[in-house]
């Protein structure tokens, strides 16, 4: 059983709430996050491993567009909607440490986002 299939079958019965390393991905995350992320098609199996998917649907708005370097908070692709979930800071049970390690998580997330293994979604 490879390293991939033992993590999906444990990620199916571990606590929604508790953190996992998924093969692949920088870092812990939690396991509902990324139950989420594979059901939203934000992740994807690829080889042996979990990667981030490329989103065709993610875009600048107009109104962040005219802004140069603006971040987009309005984008509503799959992906965006995903990263605020996982950036929600409202979860129960974690500690201030586990919350700082997970948004420093998704931070070098973003940042080195381009180095990640990333693999095309076929537009639907
Ligand atoms: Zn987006
Ligand atoms: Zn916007």
């Amino acid at each position: 059983m490879s390293e991939l299939a033992r993590f999906l079958e444990a990620l199916q019965s571990a606590d929604g709430d508790g953190f996992c390393s998924p093969p692949g991905l920088p870092g812990t995350w939690r396991v509902r996050h990324v139950r989420s992320g594979l059901a939203r098609r934000v992740l994807v199996e690829y080889d042996a491993i979990i990667a981030f998917a490329r989103n065709p649907r993610h875009g600048v708005c107009q109104n962040c567009a005219r802004i140069r370097g603006a971040e987009c908070d309005h984008c509503r692709c799959s992906t965006c909607v995903w990263e605020r979930e996982v950036d929600d800071r409202s979860g129960p049970k974690a500690t201030p440490e586990q919350v700082a390690q997970l948004q420093a998580q998704v931070r070098r997330f973003q940042i080195g986002r381009a180095k990640a293994p990333v693999v095309a979604l076929d537009a639907e």
